[in-house]
């Protein structure tokens, strides 16, 4: 029995967050261009408003010029559309980000291709996913930011990715699917598991690194896996708790009180890859700007 190193995301985030406002504060004065973000929320979802209202926050901080657009849970598709391509012509904005989900009478898809992919902050655009999977092409100008956090808390926790097995329980566009991408790319031999994979035990039991990301709670069991595997748990799910003021409490998809027993290296839930999201969002914004100044400078 062991006791895994908690992998700090609160603290590795910050960071993040510091190194990117150093490189706003140099962009600023090298080339006169403050890095500029733009937020799209549509309706009135109370999940989203907390998401974007911390978006901003951490934007402001590291000194982004920020802009709110805030549409009425009816707009039309059009003037989402409209809005997105206002965003696209405005010369000092270097990031879009549209929070999703959109109401239901909204086509998603429609609205995200809208978005000039060299403004694109999630990286979700074909091009960017493109050359997520193309070996030695364009790097993508932007990567997509849970994943792109997994990674970075694997690099900082001193895992070795390069040769590793890994294991990404998992297929969605937003996490599974990009971070097989992304630990691909850094060599790591990667397997996918999903909702039709007939045995996820036995594969993770495999796997050096396992990361997780389905969505319900306790999923991976400590027994899966293998001693001294590396944990990146990116679940978000609330369980009943009556010890606790809200009566709910956050757990992520592996069981991690068993787990870090067996594990070498282990991200809590709270405070493992949570924060890291808008971190990379920080650090997309800034890529996208610097882009932004090499393009029309070279020009
Ligand atoms: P989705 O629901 O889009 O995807 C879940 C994936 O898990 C699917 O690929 C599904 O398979 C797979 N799955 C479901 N059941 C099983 C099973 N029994 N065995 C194996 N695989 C299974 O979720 P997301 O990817 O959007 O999010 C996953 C979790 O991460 C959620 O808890 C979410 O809250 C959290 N999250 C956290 C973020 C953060 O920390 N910032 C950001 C985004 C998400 P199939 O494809 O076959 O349906």
């Amino acid at each position: 029995e062991r006791d895994a190193e908690i992998i700090d995301g609160k603290a590795i985030a910050k960071a993040v967050r510091l190194e990117v406002a150093s490189g706003v504060a140099e962009l600023v004065k090298r080339n006169g261009v403050r890095p500029g973000l733009a937020v799209v929320l549509v309706g009135d979802r109370k999940d989203s408003q907390t998401y974007v209202r911390n978006k901003k926050k951490a934007a402001e901080e590291v000194g982004f010029y920020s802009v709110d657009v805030n549409l009425d849970a009816n707009a039309s598709e059009n003037e989402i559309v409209a809005s997105v391509r206002a965003l696209n012509a405005n010369p000092n904005v270097h990031a879009i980000l549209v929070q999703l989900p959109l109401p239901d009478h909204v086509d998603e898809a429609r609205v995200l291709k809208a978005i000039d992919h060299t403004k694109d902050a999630d990286g979700f655009s074909a091009a960017n996913v493109g050359k997520m999977w193309t070996r030695g092409g364009e790097p993508p100008l932007a990567l997509p930011c849970t994943p792109a956090g997994c990674v970075e808390l694997l690099k900082r926790s001193g895992a070795t990715i390069s040769g590793a097995q890994a294991v990404v329980v998992g297929r969605s566009n937003i996490v599974g699917t990009p971070c097989a991408a992304l630990l691909q790319a850094l060599d790591a031999t990667v397997t996918v598991c999903h909702s039709r994979t007939r045995d996820v035990a036995a594969l993770v039991r495999a796997a050096d690194i396992v990361v997780v990301a389905v969505g319900k709670p306790h999923y991976v069991k400590a027994e899966w896996l293998k001693p001294g595997a590396v944990v990146i748990d990116v679940g978000i799910n609330a369980v009943d708790d009556a010890s606790r003021p809200r009566g709910y409490r956050l757990v992520g998809d592996v069981d991690f009180e068993k787990a870090r027993r067996v594990a070498s290296k282990i991200t809590p839930v709270p405070g493992g890859v949570g924060p890291m999201t808008i971190a990379m969002l920080m650090r997309n914004t800034l890529n996208l700007a610097k882009y932004h100044v090499q393009t029309t400078c070279a020009a």
